[in-house]
């Protein structure tokens, strides 16, 4: 375990008391978090407009980022996949890829593990280790704005959001404010298994977060079988959440649906999505399943999949495909944390 913690631990209060008690002003403080945040410097000395006392007392305590990069791959397409160790030893996952027009998009992690166990992830196989705190969520864009540019965050990694959401909001702060990495609200989806009060408590936090609801199946004999975890939830308690959020951000929900090969895949299930789904806002973003060792799933044939998405668009339904990135560089959702550990 490293001994000295990440400065950015310390929220915006607490570091300007730090940097004044080690004979430092307050724009320091700005300044530090700047060259953190936006610089991604690895050392403080790297900080040249700082006094080297500051630097010298900060260095005895902390280090500027405390999660390390244990793993990097590269998929021919262009995808960074990270594997980023964090203080604790426990690792977590971010994946940098990069889009056809401007800058690129990250998908970041806010649990070690993840609870929800749906039977088709990997991230849920082996249960939750625990939260991650917000600056271990900051610093997986730090380490992604190395790679390249980010323009926007998919909160789709490892865990689910919104049971860490007090830690995933104020991450996000710090990604959108222009004091920090200035990315703009509109430009983050947060993705959720769909906790019917937690997307309550999210409409509250009245930023306009795109909300992306994992639905998965269109009836809840279907949905519970492949997440038995949500049999508490019904998914008209979803919808009616759902059209809150909506009502709340003014923002469209985007409906995921990961297609699984003669599971959920049928002209059936697409057009029992129709009726669930008519005269709601909002599209249906479809992921054809990505292999998972240990999961007895199959990935739907390229034909099915569009028949899927033109059925749904046939009756006036918004549907997208979104074949995952960097599959050769494990890009699936907690793919390379599992292989880390079998390894
Ligand atoms: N806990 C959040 C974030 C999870 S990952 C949630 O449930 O939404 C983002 C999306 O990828 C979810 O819709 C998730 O169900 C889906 N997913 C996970 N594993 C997958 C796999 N092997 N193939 C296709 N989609 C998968």
């Amino acid at each position: 375990m490293t001994e000295r913690r990440g400065i950015l631990a310390l929220a915006d209060e607490p570091l300007v008391a730090r940097v004044v008690a080690a004979g430092g002003k307050p724009f320091h403080a700005r300044s530090l978090s700047r060259w953190v945040l936006q610089r991604g410097i690895d050392r403080f000395e790297r900080a040249t407009d700082l006094p080297k006392p500051l630097i010298a007392s900060l260095d005895t305590e902390f280090v500027p980022l405390e999660s390390t990069l244990a793993e990097e791959k590269r998929a021919p397409d262009g995808t960074h996949k990270l594997l980023l160790k964090l203080r604790d030893g426990e690792t977590v996952e971010t994946v940098w890829m990069p889009q056809r027009e401007g800058a690129a998009t990250v998908c970041i992690s806010t649990q070690v593990g993840c609870p929800m166990a749906c039977r088709f992830c990997a991230s849920g196989l082996a249960g939750v280790v625990r939260n991650l705190e917000a600056h271990e969520i900051v610093e997986q864009l730090v380490h992604a704005r190395r790679v390249g540019p980010v323009g926007r965050i998919v909160v789709m990694g490892i865990g689910e959001p919104t049971l860490n959401l007090e830690a995933t909001l104020a991450a996000l702060s710090r990604a959108t404010s222009p004091e920090g990495l200035g990315i703009s609200a509109r430009k983050i989806t947060i993705s959720t298994v769909g906790i019917p009060d937690r997307i309550r408590e999210l409409a509250k936090c009245d930023r306009p977060y795109t909300l992306a609801l994992s639905l998965h199946a269109p009836d809840d004999a279907l949905r519970h079988d492949l997440i038995p975890t949500a049999r508490k939830w019904t998914i008209a308690d979803l919808m009616e959440a759902t059209r809150e959020y909506f009502n709340a951000s003014g923002r469209e929900v985007t409906y995921e649906y990961a297609l699984l090969g003669g599971v959920n895949d049928r002209e059936s299930h697409a057009l029992a999505l129709v009726r669930l789904l008519q005269g709601e806002r909002g599209c249906v973003n479809l992921i054809p399943y990505n292999s998972v060792r240990d999961t007895e799933f199959r990935r739907p044939t390229e034909a099915d999949v569009y028949a899927f998405r033109d059925t749904l668009r046939r009756h006036g339904v918004p549907a997208t495909v979104r074949w995952s990135k960097g599959l050769a560089a494990d890009a699936a959702c907690g793919q390379l944390r599992i292989r880390h550990q079998a390894s």
